[in-house]
């Protein structure tokens, strides 16, 4: 597994393996490898190609400065796990490499905006769409590998492709939950043990939820998952939001649905979502 940190030497990497007829799958991360990350990398092991996981804590993407200091860095424990994962290249540049003229972000796609996180992260997807171009500017994948945990990053990943008329295949992977049935996400590495149980417990409430919205759904119910996570202490909850997984509309009914949803529990922010049908 080699580790490369600069922009020249990626190049030259890609360009070897352009000439050589090597396909590029792109793994996009931000580090704190774990069991989600290392799907799309197995899934990535069912393709022909070279395999390519960026850990780049991207600046532009983060609206609050707390929170970018705080994000985990585990870069050597990250290498360990990798190295055991058919992980061929890793590249981990550092921020003056990725923005030499500077941290700044450009808003490129407009589609399934305004809605969920972006209403509440100002900024964050514009962050996002700017990292992940110059990544496939730079590493020209064939395939790109992306979470369904956050669905509408996919959404918009998948339109920055589309609108860039890019030959890039996005492949979209499942979310990996815990034994309690939530994504596992880097930022919960976080969480004291406090934290831990009441994860647990707002597990319980949304699980015990979603039962009822697959079984007879109905808007109420998610007012009631609100009310029971609130009155259990939990006071800063985004959304909690039904929509249709095409187009992100708001849905009346199950049909091709998801329940999308994101909270605090301090000062850790909790987004996930589930298929309701
Ligand atoms: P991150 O490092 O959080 O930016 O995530 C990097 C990629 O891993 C994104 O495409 C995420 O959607 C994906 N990912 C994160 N957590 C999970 C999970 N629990 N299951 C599947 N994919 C995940």
């Amino acid at each position: 597994m080699k580790i490369v940190k600069k922009i020249s030497e990626i190049k030259e990497i890609v360009s070897n393996f352009k000439k050589n007829k090597k396909e590029i799958n792109l793994i996009p991360t931000m580090g704190n490898i774990h069991t989600g990350h290392l799907s799309l990398l197995s899934k990535a092991n069912k393709f022909d190609g070279i395999n390519i996981v960026s850990i780049f804590v991207n600046p532009t993407q983060f609206n609050d400065e707390d929170d970018f200091n705080n994000y985990p860095n585990t870069f050597e424990a990250d290498m360990e796990i990798l190295s055991k994962a058919n992980c061929s290249i890793i590249f981990a540049p550092s921020r003056n490499q990725v923005y030499p003229d500077g941290i700044k972000s450009e808003k490129t796609v407009f589609k399934y905006r305004d809605i969920l996180c972006d209403l509440y992260r100002l900024g964050h997807f514009d962050g996002v769409t700017t990292i992940v171009k110059i990544l496939f500017n730079l590493i020209e994948p064939s395939k790109v590998f992306f979470g369904e945990k956050d669905f509408q990053q996919l959404k918009i990943i998948e339109q920055l492709i589309f609108q860039n008329n890019l030959k890039i295949h996005l492949i979209k992977c499942p979310s990996i939950r815990d034994a309690d049935g939530m994504s596992f996400s880097s930022r919960y590495s976080t969480f004291s043990k406090d934290e831990k149980s009441k994860f647990k417990k707002c597990a319980q409430i949304i699980n015990a939820n979603l039962l009822k919205l697959k079984r007879d759904f109905n808007h109420k119910i998610l007012d009631n998952i609100e009310k029971e996570l609130r009155s259990y202490g939990i006071s800063k909850i985004d959304y909690f939001e039904v929509r249709n997984e095409e187009t992100l509309s708001l849905s009346v009914n199950n049909e091709s649905s998801r329940l999308f949803i994101a909270f605090y529990i301090n000062k850790v922010r909790v987004i996930d979502n589930f298929l309701l049908y």
